[in-house]
């Protein structure tokens, strides 16, 4: 059987023209009232790291896309913690705010956890805050981490059955590999949480009928790591040597083997950010009907 092509491209694009409509109703309904607010995200990046401006500059021009109202905030490098929150704290009490995130990682003397735990986990769309992992974790309505959200979103507009399924996640972090895994068992998927200590580590991922690679290593997954017909996600952004950016799954080798994969770029990228425009969409309407 061919393999499928989850392209996390065209899925966002429709998520993004959905919401986009959804926004275009808001405005036409909302027309004549000089007090309409509208849906609006707060992005704050401390300091002039080459890649978060790139990913800050992405998340402005998805937000021009589909008619969210993007507030930017640039702090300098010698910024201090303080300052930070003191924002933050300004941005929880501003109506015209529903969203607001803080493009990681911080300067090194900055707590990435204080700074999180700052954000009113209302608005806390990039779904990191304490609170919205613990009602995560225990299965209740919440903002969900962008990334497990998109690949979750990737599997059920493909029609991926994920109920029984096994599934293996390589990578435990807290912004990947935990909240995905919390996300499949919701769905009745067997989940297994794979980790650089984990023991057989190849015949394990041969058991699985979705395979997750959150790892950060180019080219780590190879075929023989991969059930024959096994849907694999691809979390993995590596910049290689020869600049070109490539995932964690050698994706020549596994599409030869896999039943349906996701590319590198163009699958699991786009959704991360499609979800965060989802996100900020969910946090207004809960912030405004509440
Ligand atoms: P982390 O570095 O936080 O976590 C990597 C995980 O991989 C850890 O749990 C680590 O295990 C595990 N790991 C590392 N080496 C091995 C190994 N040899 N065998 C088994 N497991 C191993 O990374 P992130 O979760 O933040 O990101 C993972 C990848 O996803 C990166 O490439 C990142 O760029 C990408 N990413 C992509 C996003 C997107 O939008 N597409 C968004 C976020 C991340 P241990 O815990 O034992 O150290």
């Amino acid at each position: 059987m061919a393999t499928t092509i989850i392209s996390g491209k065209e899925i966002s694009k429709a998520f993004k023209d959905r919401l986009k409509k959804s926004i275009e109703l808001l405005k036409i309904q909302k027309e004549n009232d000089p007090n309409a607010v509208f849906p609006g995200l707060a992005v704050i990046q401390v300091g002039s790291d080459p890649a978060s401006s790139i990913y800050v500059n992405n998340k402005k021009k998805s937000c021009e896309e589909v008619g969210i109202v993007s507030f930017s905030y640039t702090l300098d490098d010698s910024a201090t913690e303080s300052e930070l929150i003191e924002l933050i704290e300004a941005l929880n009490v501003d109506p015209r705010v529903h969203g607001i995130l803080c493009q990681l990682p911080l300067p090194k003397h900055m707590d990435e956890f204080s700074v999180i735990n700052a954000i009113d986990h209302r608005k806390d769309v990039d779904g990191f805050h304490p609170v919205n992992k613990g009602l995560l974790s225990i299965g209740r309505d919440c903002l969900v981490s962008c990334t497990p959200l998109g690949c979750l979103m990737m599997l059920k507009e493909m029609n991926i059955d994920i109920c029984g399924k096994n599934c293996v996640i390589i990578g435990r972090s807290n912004i990947v590999g935990k909240p995905l895994a919390a996300l499949m068992l919701a769905e009745n998927a067997t989940v297994t949480i794979a980790h650089s200590k984990t023991n057989n580590l190849k015949a394990l991922c041969q058991t699985a009928d979705i395979l997750v690679a959150a790892i950060g290593r180019s080219g780590f997954v190879t075929a023989d790591y991969v059930k024959p017909g096994a849907v694999v996600i691809d979390v993995g952004i590596n910049r290689d040597p020869d600049n070109k950016v490539r995932g964690d799954v050698n994706y020549d080798e596994v599409f030869e083997v896999a039943g349906a994969i996701t590319p590198v770029p163009g699958g699991v990228g786009p959704m991360t950010i499609a979800m965060l425009m989802q996100n900020t969409y969910q946090a207004y309407l809960s912030l405004t009907q509440s």
